[in-house]
């Protein structure tokens, strides 16, 4: 197909498509997919080898958040039957982020529910940062607290964290339609913060909204612009209690398109498949191991992923490898540069070229488990 091999030319030179041309990707018909994942594998190939980055998140505050954030089991209002807690205490933290390393994570985001962190909340995590620094040197920490106010990132740099989170989420054009409570301004603003204060950028997307395949273009476009090291690819996880819970828009192939048609846009840069994996991609995800250089190991914020054993197994099994401590991530090019979901992480025709699912009757607890184990609970994190 042109289409693919001009993407695939454009891909190994770091060229930017144009827009009919991801969009073009997102349009294309089950019997091509196949074709898009080998064109947009080799991208990825090309500049991530078959490393696969693992990360791990720990959730420092669950619930409880002020803003409105449709798509959040955590957002003010929701009926969503989480884990509520407050801040973790650096040592409990610390304790969850080295399960996860034990299993094989060489970043652990650190995350907390609400606008934005007061300073005091930057002090909390700055010592949760340093306690896990000291027991593991070679660890990547990222921080996800919201909106930052001027200092704060710098302050979070000096303590120790590598990169910051703070996701668009979707198109700027329907961005109200989502959150009532902060602007795709106020957003931008964050990740720009973040980099300047030489923090790795990490900001990404959620699809599965309700949104069109030009928003998806756009958002994606937008990240491109703003050039985070990587970017979290979330799929909707249709919580019930939330205001989103009837969106089950995406299928396996859907989720699939949508990671090569990042990759084709963003060729260089890690991209991650966050919330919503098992959710969405289902006996599809080795697949989409083609396309995106990164992902979550075990458990996301509020709800339970499979298990980090069946990662491991996944990665192998599709003829990955997990990729080390002492590896770099990012192409020479892009290394030493500063790289994420809010909420997603725990996070690119119509969207009615879709079939789209018809809203089930009841939740489906047969694909949506909230978390009940790791951190805030007494029970072992899955990792
Ligand atoms: S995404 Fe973040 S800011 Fe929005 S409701 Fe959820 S926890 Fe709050």
């Amino acid at each position: 197909m042109d289409l693919l091999n001009t993407l695939v030319d454009k891909g190994l030179r770091r060229e930017t498509p144009t827009r009919g041309e991801a969009l073009a990707v997102l349009a294309t018909s089950d019997d091509d997919l196949l074709d898009v994942v080998a064109a947009a594998g080799k991208v990825r190939r090309h500049w991530f080898d078959r490393r696969v980055k693992l990360n791990y998140l720990v959730n420092l505050k669950s619930g409880l958040c002020p803003e409105d954030c449709s798509y959040c089991s955590q957002r003010l209002g929701s009926k969503a039957d989480i884990l509520k807690y407050t801040w973790l205490k650096p040592d409990q933290a610390s304790q969850a982020a080295a399960a996860g390393l034990a299993g094989g994570a060489k970043r652990v985001c650190l995350v907390a529910s609400g606008r934005g962190p007061t300073d005091r909340d930057v002090d909390r995590v700055s010592d949760t940062i340093k306690a896990i620094k000291e027991r593991h040197e070679d660890v990547e920490v990222c921080a996800c607290l919201g909106l930052l106010s001027d200092g704060q990132a710098e302050r979070l740099r000096e303590a120790g964290a590598d990169a910051y989170n703070h996701n668009l989420n979707t198109s700027e054009s329907t961005y109200g339609d989502i959150t009532s409570t902060h602007t795709y301004a106020d957003r931008v603003d964050t990740v720009r913060k973040a980099h300047a204060a030489g923090l790795s950028a990490c900001s990404g997307l959620i699809a599965g909204m309700g949104e069109s395949d030009e928003d998806l273009v756009d958002v994606v476009f937008s990240l491109r612009e703003l050039d985070p090291d990587s970017v979290p690819v979330n799929f909707l996880i249709p919580f019930e209690g939330t205001p989103l819970a009837k969106e089950w828009n995406l299928t396996p192939q859907r989720c699939l398109r949508i990671l090569a048609m990042v990759r084709f846009v963003c060729p260089d840069v890690e991209v991650r498949i966050a919330g919503g994996r098992e959710v969405h991609l289902r006996t599809m995800q080795p697949l989409a191991l083609h396309l995106a250089n990164s992902i979550f190991l075990g458990d996301y914020l509020t709800s339970e992923g499979q298990a980090g054993k069946a990662d491991l197994e996944m990665i192998a099994d599709a003829g990955f490898e997990v990729e080390g401590a002492g590896e770099v991530t990012l192409p020479e090019h892009r290394a030493g540069g500063g790289c994420g979901s809010h909420e997603g992480s725990g996070a690119c025709g119509p969207a009615t070229a879709e079939p789209v699912g018809s809203a089930p009757e009841e939740p489906r607890t047969d694909l949506v488990a909230v978390r009940r184990r790791g951190a805030g609970t007494d029970l072992a994190p899955n990792a």
